[in-house]
């Protein structure tokens, strides 16, 4: 597959390191993004760079996007004050979207570059900055299987694991649904250190306990929200990303958007969506999600 022309479109936070990356591995690549401080970036770190995302899909075989949402992939997809990405692009061609979008988006995104005579894998990723520059990230994966083995190799550089996770939309739906937990899960353990705290409990006896016994999750035991018991979890530099508040709101956005379109009788899941809303509004949008715990503390002071 280095011989795939690849389209890159989208050089933000993760795009810019994505395409370094396949740039680095001999792949043929020609990225652009609509900020031109974006594309000048791109330019700086070496990979070739073009004028408008219809000169950068010109014979591409791959076109890979790194939007910051399903709008912005449906209107790129369609086109709106001229022609679209799918009405431009060569028969065939694979549209791999990487960015995190509804699932719903992803599912109409996958019809309409099917109905365009073109292929479509959705295939969002977990893993943050820090995955994307050391080609590390987990790719959540809805596509047909034959695809996904036309990509393989691709997907290889910019990740470390690969799950398949069924046909168009699956690799949102997993998505989504990780990150719900994720949301959830630190919720649950700040409200009980700070519960701790208020019981006279020392940070690091909870966590002795809680990573060893039946409360023991990932928001505890790798990105603990209390300062200490994890030294490379982000509360040890005063919530530094991580993984932003503005992220998790956006993400847990799209799981209620999911729980509505299914009609699930969740509450957890619309509950954590608007604290962590509120985290967000509130100053937290560029802090990692863990500092959920210092709104939490805050808001019990004088209660004991
Ligand atoms: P970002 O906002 O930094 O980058 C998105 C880029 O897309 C921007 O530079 C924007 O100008 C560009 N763009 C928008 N419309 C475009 C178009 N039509 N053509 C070309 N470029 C266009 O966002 P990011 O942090 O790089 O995240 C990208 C996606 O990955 C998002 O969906 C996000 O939810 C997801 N994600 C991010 C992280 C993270 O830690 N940043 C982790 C996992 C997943």
């Amino acid at each position: 597959m280095e011989s795939a022309t690849i389209a890159f479109l989208g050089l933000g936070h993760m795009g810019l390191p994505m395409a370094k990356n396949l740039v680095a591995a001999g792949y043929d690549v020609r990225a652009f993004d609509v900020v031109q401080a974006a594309v000048d970036a791109a330019s700086d770190a070496g990979i070739p760079t073009a004028v408008s995302s219809l000169e950068a899909i010109r014979g591409a075989s791959v076109v890979l996007t790194m939007f910051p949402g399903g709008q912005q992939l449906l209107d790129a997809y369609r086109g709106v004050d001229g022609p679209g990405l799918l009405s431009s692009a060569g028969p065939d061609t694979l549209f791999l979207d990487c960015s995190t979008i509804n699932v719903d988006d992803a599912r109409e995104a996958a019809r309409l570059a099917l109905e365009a005579g073109h292929r479509s894998i959705d295939a969002p990723v977990s893993g943050g900055v820090v995955g994307a520059e050391a080609g590390t990230l987990t790719f959540m994966i809805g596509a047909l299987a034959a695809d996904l083995e036309s990509v393989r190799p691709l997907l290889e550089v910019m990740g470390g694991k690969l799950v398949h996770c069924g046909e168009h939309g699956a690799g949102q739906a997993a998505k989504v649904c990780n990150n719900m937990i994720l949301g959830v899960s630190m919720i649950a353990a700040s409200e009980a250190f700070v519960l701790g705290e208020k019981l006279g409990l020392t940070h690091q006896a909870l966590y002795d306990v809680v990573s060893t016994a039946s409360g023991q999750c990932w928001a505890v035991t790798t990105n603990c929200p209390v300062p200490g018991p994890v030294p490379a979890s982000p509360a040890n530099r005063d919530y530094q990303p991580g993984f932003a508040g503005a992220l998790m709101a956006k993400d847990l956005g799209l799981a209620v958007n999911a729980i509505q379109s299914t009609g699930v009788a969740a509450e957890l899941g619309p509950l954590a969506a608007r604290i962590y809303e509120r985290f967000r509004d509130e100053g937290g949008a560029g802090r990692d999600f863990s500092g959920i715990i210092t709104d939490i503390r805050d808001r019990s002071e004088g209660a004991d």
